[in-house]
This record gives C-alpha cells, sequence and structure tokens, in this order.
C-alpha cells in the first residue's frame, strides 16, 4: 500500500489525483489539503489552509503529491526532498523558483522525484531508454495560437481561459495562452534531467498527443504520445515503476503536426528560457513576477500582453543573486513581487 499525501486536493490535479487513488486498491490517501475550499472526510488527515509541512510531518506519507499552484508549493517540495520522501510533482513552480537548492535536498534526502507535468512524465519515460543528447517539449499553443501582437491587445480573461486541449486551473491556462507555461517548463525540464537550456526544445503540437521526445546520439528518436489526460501521468506519479489501467482510451493515430513557437507574440517562452540561462534567482524571478503578472490580468487589472511586459521590466530591477540558503530564495521571491510595477 502506498500512503499518498495530496496538496492541492480541490484543484484540476487534485481532484484528478482523487480519482485515480480512488480506482486503485494499492494507493492509500493519509492526509489532503487545500487553500481555501473545504474538503471533509476525503482523507484521516485533512486541512485547509495553514502550514503544509506540519501536516506532511503528522502523515509520514511514502509519496507526497505537490499539486499546489505557485510559489506556495514550495516548503511541501523541500518537506519531500529533504526527507527522502518521493516526489510526485505537478507544482511546476517551485523546482523553477528554488531548482539549485532543491536539486541539492533531492541530494541530501536521497529520494526521488516522479515528474506529474505531463511532458516531463513523458520525458522521464523516454530517458529510461538511453542517455539523452537533447529534449523536444510539445506546446498546445494554447488559445491563441496563431494570433499577432495586434490581435491580443484586448482579449478577456474568459477568452484567455479557453484552452483548446487541456483542462487546468486558471493560472496554469493563463501560463498557457502567454507560454508562459512552456517557458516554466523548460527550467523545470533543466532541473529534472540535467539538460543544458540550448539542449531543450520547443515545439508547437496543437493537438496535445505527443508529449515529448528524446534524442539520443545514435539518431533515435523516442515520443511518448497518448491523449491528452492527467489521469495518465498522475497514476503513472503514483504507481511507478508499475503501470495501473486508467479510463482513457487506447490512442487511434492520426496526422500530428509540428510548428515552431511564434516568439515575437509569445514573449514570455524567450524570457523564461534568458533567466534560465541567467541562472541564480533570475528563475524565481521570472516565476514571482508571472504570479503577479497572470492575478493582475485575471482581476482585470492589464491587459495580455501587459504580462509579458511587466514580467520583463521587473527582471531588469532585480540582481538574480544566487540563494544560497532557503531564506535568501523567500526573499529574492519577494523582492521580484516588489519589483512589479503594473502599467
Ligand atoms: P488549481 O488552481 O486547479 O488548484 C490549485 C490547488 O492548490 C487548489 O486545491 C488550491 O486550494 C491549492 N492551494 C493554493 N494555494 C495553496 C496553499 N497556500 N496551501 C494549500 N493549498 C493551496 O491548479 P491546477 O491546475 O490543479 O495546478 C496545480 C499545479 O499543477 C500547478 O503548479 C500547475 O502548473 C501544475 N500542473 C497542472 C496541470 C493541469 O492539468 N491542471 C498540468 C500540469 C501541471
Ligand atoms: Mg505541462
Amino acid at each position: 500500500m502506498t500512503r499518498i499525501a495530496l496538496l492541492g486536493a480541490t484543484g484540476s490535479i487534485g481532484r484528478q489525483a482523487i480519482e485515480v487513488i480512488e480506482a486503485s486498491p494499492d494507493l492509500e490517501l493519509v492526509a489532503a489539503a487545500s487553500g481555501t475550499t473545504a474538503i471533509d472526510g476525503l482523507a484521516p488527515l485533512t486541512q485547509v489552509g495553514g502550514d503544509l509541512t506540519e501536516l506532511l510531518d503528522r502523515a509520514e506519507p511514502d509519496v507526497v503529491l505537490n499539486a499546489v499552484v505557485g510559489f506556495a508549493g514550495l516548503a511541501p517540495t523541500m518537506w519531500a526532498l529533504e526527507h527522502g520522501v518521493t516526489l510526485a510533482l505537478a507544482n511546476k513552480e517551485s523546482l523553477v523558483a528554488a531548482g539549485d537548492l532543491a536539486l541539492a535536498a533531492l541530494e541530501r534526502g536521497g529520494g526521488s522525484i516522479i515528474p506529474v507535468d505531463s511532458e516531463h512524465s513523458a520525458l522521464f519515460q523516454c530517458i529510461q531508454l538511453g542517455e539523452p543528447e537533447s529534449l523536444v517539449v510539445t506546446a498546445s499553443g494554447g488559445p491563441f495560437r496563431g494570433r499577432t501582437r495586434a490581435d491580443l491587445v484586448d482579449v478577456t480573461p474568459a477568452a484567455a481561459l479557453a484552452h483548446p486541449t487541456w483542462n487546468m486551473g486558471p493560472k496554469i491556462t493563463i501560463d498557457s495562452a502567454t507560454l508562459a507555461n512552456k517557458g516554466l517548463e523548460v527550467i523545470e525540464a533543466h532541473f529534472l534531467f540535467g539538460m543544458p537550456y540550448d539542449r531543450i526544445d520547443v515545439v508547437v503540437h496543437p493537438t496535445s498527443i505527443v508529449h515529448g521526445l528524446v534524442r539520443f546520439r545514435d539518431g533515435a528518436s523516442i515520443a511518448h504520445l497518448g491523449y491528452p489526460d492527467m489521469r495518465v501521468p498522475i497514476s503513472y506519479a503514483l504507481t511507478y515503476p508499475a503501470r495501473a489501467s486508467t479510463p482513457v482510451p487506447p490512442l487511434e493515430l492520426t496526422t500530428l503536426e509540428f510548428f515552431p513557437p511564434d516568439h515575437d507574440t509569445f514573449r514570455m517562452l524567450g524570457l523564461a528560457r534568458e533567466s534560465g540561462v541567467r541562472g541564480g534567482t533570475y528563475p524565481c524571478a521570472y516565476n514571482a513576477a508571472n504570479e503577479v503578472a497572470v492575478a493582475a490580468f485575471l482581476t482585470g487589472k492589464i491587459g495580455f500582453l501587459d504580462i509579458a511586459a511587466v514580467v520583463e521590466d521587473a527582471l531588469g530591477r532585480v540582481t538574480g543573486a544566487p540563494a544560497q540558503t532557503l531564506d535568501e530564495l523567500y526573499a529574492a521571491d519577494r523582492a521580484a513581487r516588489d519589483a512589479v510595477q503594473l502599467p
């Protein structure tokens, strides 16, 4: 029996995780937490708000499934890594913000990270077949694929929230519309797989059937395919190295299309890569400024194109100095949020 602590239990990933856990006799939900919404009777230990690491201390899980959204996921990520507890990681923001410190904690704790993000689950599975030369992360392109900057000046939050292939929480859905999500995923892949940025490519693939592809030095490439349904990577992360059955149907092959990303229109992708290459706390600042900008867009304070402008401006106002401690990282996150100037 695998004892699972689920953080972010009321969210998009959280609710699908509960479905996966309830369908498996080998998985037991021992603790659940959410930010604000009540989750009565879900698990022996259930908490709304409060200190997530205290809950984990009490729960003593085998696996922490971190499905909290945003930088708030950092504390449980670090708890799992320090304690050598398997981390099933959906919360990409924590790894992006704390990459170097998280990898040091992983080393100290001796546990493992099993990615839940679909592209990284795909790459994780492909990489088991050999040493990768380079990685390809696919992007749906979001609801505004094919649009120009002029088209996007007045788009509403409702339009940006209408994702073509994935049904997800609001923050990641806006990130998908700006391609910040793909930017965060490039940084996530860099830390998860130890891959230099110039060997992580992004390709737009509108139907989200191919989730990731790994190129090997002999000229072979292995891709991971499947319908866009997060129950598959959630199930894989919770049962790894075994595979459990899911309700997702077997894949019928159809025409697959791939396009280069439009960097001029979707500047958040390039800004993420630049932040990653600069290193230090630039990825943390990119993430923090993006969280502030997305919240401002969703509440109608700024326009869609302002998101990238605001983040680029904030990145110019921070030092990006590496964080030696978690306290320094929290300070860098705070500084980046304070550096954001809304137009
Ligand atoms: P969501 O907004 O639907 O759910 C977020 C969950 O986190 C909610 O349960 C909320 O109550 C909880 N939460 C927020 N702040 C909290 C706090 N301080 N303490 C405790 N709980 C808190 O988000 P989502 O779409 O499920 O995404 C969750 C994470 O997974 C994000 O990092 C996202 O990037 C990543 N992810 C999501 C998907 C997807 O399909 N939804 C795919 C890949 C990766
Ligand atoms: Mg993803």
